[in-house]
């Protein structure tokens, strides 16, 4: 396939924080970028060079798209597979509508993980009622999570008995869901690989992930895992990479369990919120790759240059009324690299921003990163 080379236009169906990285770092190649999203105030908008502020499955506005982009992405994994399969048919569109239409119902998502003969938790399919009167020991205790349209722990509910399962299935309005064993977590880590065609792809170094409340925390890198394991999960990500012949940039959330083995969370058809890290990081970051893909250029390499901590900055961080963290100790120190998205209003678990800290080593990183936490 032929390369799209700069100054080519390249389009991407939404504008938050992800979509303003991807902007920044097409630009910087000498790409130009159209965004679509109906936010007016969209992060990617300030940077883009234009903005079609649209929903995302308007007509006209995708029509637009298709005839001014040489290839199209995306950052927003809930936009219509039916819009990108369309767009398809005119324009170069990665990841695919069929892949991202698999991760965003996690019934399709793990039956799919599965066939690519990876391990998932155990989980039961829910999509009515009679799915969820059966013996349902094997998944207790556990968590039921909404098929679709869950993020940052959104859409997630614990139960512990069978009753309380089937309490919970009602009060989500009995949507599909998957009822999913609670595990004993070790670890939480995550492995980002970008694939243009069979055989040519990469993965970056395997980001240990802390959450709190369910939302990203923290991402340590390299995670403090055995070698082997973190190889492991790398090939876990091609081989799902493979299976299911993607093209762009895919994110694959593992649990380490006490054991030290690997189950695959969830996968997101897009750079994710723990490779951010890689912009400060490596010699290629998430968001060149999602360039190179979608433009059917091979992967830039991605070694890591630096142990690195990310900390995500929510909207908790900012004054109730509105006024802005004390940045002085953070924009003071040398290893430190402040990201903010523009965001106009911060909200309690609102992703406003995120930091790095780079240090010889990721304890070094991390007891800085969180000292640092504690001036803003
Ligand atoms: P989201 O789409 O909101 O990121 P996840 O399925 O990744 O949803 O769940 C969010 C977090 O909840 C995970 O990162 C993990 O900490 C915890 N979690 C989810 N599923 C399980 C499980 N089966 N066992 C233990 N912890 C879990
Ligand atoms: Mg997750």
């Amino acid at each position: 396939m032929q390369a799209i080379l700069p100054p080519a236009m390249l389009g991407i169906l939404g504008g938050g924080q992800l979509g303003r990285m991807f902007v920044t770092a097409a630009k910087r190649m000498g790409y130009r970028v159209t965004v679509l999203d109906p936010d007016a105030q969209a992060p990617a908008a300030e940077f883009a060079d234009v903005h079609l502020c649209a929903a995302y499955n308007d007509a006209e506005a995708l029509r637009t798209l298709a005839a001014s982009c040489a290839a199209i992405t995306t950052e927003f994994e809930n936009v219509n597979a039916d819009a990108m399969r369309e767009l398809a048919k005119t324009t170069r569109v990665s990841p695919s509508g069929d892949c991202v239409a698999i991760a965003q119902d996690r019934i399709a998502e793990k039956a799919w993980v599965n066939k690519a003969g990876l391990p998932t938790a155990p989980y039961l399919a829910i999509e009515s009622v009679e799915d969820i009167q059966v013996e349902l020991a094997p998944y207790l205790p556990g968590i039921l999570k909404t098929a679709r349209l869950g993020y940052d722990g959104k859409g997630q509910v614990r139960v512990n008995s069978a009753d309380e399962a089937r309490a919970a299935y009602a009060n989500l309005g009995g949507q599909a869901c998957v009822l999913e064993k609670m595990l004993d977590l070790k670890l939480e880590v995550s492995a980002i690989v970008t694939r243009v065609s069979p055989e040519q792809l990469s993965v970056f170094p395997v980001a240990e992930n802390i959450h709190k409340n369910g939302i990203l925390d923290e991402s340590i890198v390299p995670a403090r895992i055995a070698p082997a394991l973190a190889a492991q999960a790398q090939q876990m990500a091609r081989q799902l990479a493979e299976a299911l012949d993607y093209v762009g940039v895919l994110a694959v959330e593992f649990f380490v369990l006490a054991d030290d083995s690997l189950v695959i969370n969830e996968i997101a058809p897009r750079p994710h919120n723990s490779g951010h890290y890689t912009i400060d990081a490596c010699v290629s970051d998430q968001y060149q790759q999602q360039v190179r893909a979608m433009c059917g250029l091979l992967p830039g390499r991605t070694d890591l240059l630096s142990p690195v901590v990310m900390v995500n900055l929510l909207g908790d961080v900012w004054q109730a009324d509105g006024g802005e963290p004390n940045w002085n100790v953070l924009m003071e120190a040398p290893n430190a690299h402040l990201h903010l998205y523009g965001k106009k209003h911060a909200r309690p678990g609102r992703k406003m921003g995120h930091y790095t800290v780079l240090a010889t080593d990721v304890d070094a990183a991390l007891e800085q990163a969180r000292a640092l936490k504690e001036t803003l």
